[in-house]
């Protein structure tokens, strides 16, 4: 027997439609905003990862060195990737560019609930502009996609600037110094005794993280413009100031009730597409994580999915079988998820196979039915039968659909 590696996870039938049921829910709310998908490699070269993307997961990175030795590394996330291909192949489009994506990254953690090795992230990056809109757009954005999934749920709203500025003030001007501490705070360590050792004084920053009225222009600015119903669920928290490197402004994580994680989080980065070797572009993102979304959702029985309407096709013998193709194809043109009986069982064992797969109408196909251009529909849900004229079969499922759902009828 061969286990699973450490941090994945096997996603069988029942849980994939789940999975992809929130995932529907996500891209159509991105849609909607006009954002438009892509996507990149699996790995890319460990240097790209490794310049912006701050201490913490460039600890968590997988690396590893392929056989023509590239040193290449499993993306942990996907901003870092995206700037790259903004730098390199986009440039020259309309700004902004709206982009969005739904994929599988990579992080050496240690498991635990809502933390996996393998996880995917859904988001979004906003490109081309500095204004407060975007930040608001994307904010609400996301609030968007939470209250469209039924979460209740609140936004932690922060400002690396203001904390880099302060840093800035008190005499930390290397960026790097400035990252390392930002990094500290956003993993509750003692950022400052380390500032002490190193002969800064951290009272001022101690004073901005205690401040209680919304200080800072930026955060103002986005309460402002916000609609109420999203600005509600905002909470300022000076002390947010998130993992990664190349957050240069606001910043923001998603909290939703049942779990004490994030269950997504982003801000703006106006300098790694320059980094990157790309003009100019400011630019804000978030990325939620799919798999606590998904837990969450699981636990607080979220999300029922509506009825799809499915049949089987069950032919009784083998002059029949020709014909039940054609059958299971017409029913599939009306948009009934068809699959046709392929094990040769007889027609009771059939049935109970149905039923146990929640398939709702069998319709069997005999010789006589064969001879008189008809079939037998039976209606496992009602627990009724007839018998239907092949040309009639739309109309008895359209009779059907004002209980179900059925999209192409
Ligand atoms: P980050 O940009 O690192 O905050 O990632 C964005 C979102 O991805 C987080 O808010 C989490 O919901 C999710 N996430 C981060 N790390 C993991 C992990 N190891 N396993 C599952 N989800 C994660």
């Amino acid at each position: 027997m061969f286990r699973r590696p450490k941090g994945t996870r096997d996603f069988l039938p029942e849980d994939m439609k789940f999975r992809r049921h929130i995932e529907k829910t996500i891209r159509k709310v991105f849609e909607s905003y006009s954002y438009e998908e892509i996507l990149t490699p699996t790995f890319e070269y460990f240097d790209l990862i490794a310049e912006k993307s701050g201490e913490e997961i460039r600890r968590s990175v997988y690396v590893f060195e392929d056989k023509g030795g590239r040193t290449l590394a499993l993306r942990p996330e996907m901003t870092a990737p995206i700037a790259r291909v903004i730098a390199n192949e986009l440039r020259s489009r309309p700004k902004p560019l709206r982009l969005y994506y739904i994929t599988n990254v990579f992080r050496y953690e240690e498991p635990q609930r809502g933390r996996w090795r393998e996880f995917w992230h859904a988001g979004v990056e906003l490109v081309g502009s500095s204004r407060v809109e975007s930040d608001v757009e994307v904010i609400s954005l996301g609030c968007e996609v939470l209250e469209t999934l039924g979460f209740k749920y609140y936004v932690k709203l922060g400002d690396v600037s203001e904390i880099r500025n302060v840093l800035s003030e008190i005499g930390v001007t290397d960026e790097r110094e400035q990252n390392l501490i930002l990094s500290m705070i956003d993993r509750g360590g003692d950022y400052s005794s380390y500032l002490e050792s190193k002969g800064f004084d951290p009272r001022a920053l101690n004073e901005l993280f205690s401040t209680r009225e919304v200080n800072t222009e930026k955060i103002r600015q986005v309460l402002n413009l916000m609609e109420d119903k999203f600005s509600d669920r905002v909470i300022v928290d000076l002390k947010l100031s998130r993992g990664l490197d190349y957050y240069t402004g606001l910043v923001f994580e998603f909290y939703v009730e049942g779990l004490d994680v994030a269950v997504g989080g982003g801000g703006r980065y106006d300098k790694l597409i320059e980094t990157f070797g790309g003009p100019r572009l400011p630019a804000v993102g978030l990325a939620f994580g799919l798999d606590r979304i998904e837990l969450a959702a699981k636990e607080r029985n979220l999300i029922s999915e509506s009825e799809v309407m499915k049949a089987i096709v069950i032919p009784l013998s083998e002059k029949c079988v020709k014909k039940s193709f054609e059958i299971s194809s017409a029913l599939r043109e009306l948009g009934i998820i068809t699959e046709l009986e392929v094990m040769g069982r007889k027609l009771n064992k059939s049935l109970s196979y149905a039923s146990e797969k929640g398939i709702r109408f069998a319709l069997i196909l005999g010789e006589k039915e064969l001879e008189s251009n008809t079939i037998t529909v039976k209606d496992l849900k009602k627990g009724e039968q007839e018998e239907i004229e092949l040309g009639k079969l739309k109309k008895y499922f359209k009779s059907i659909t004002r209980d179900t759902v059925c999209t192409s009828l």
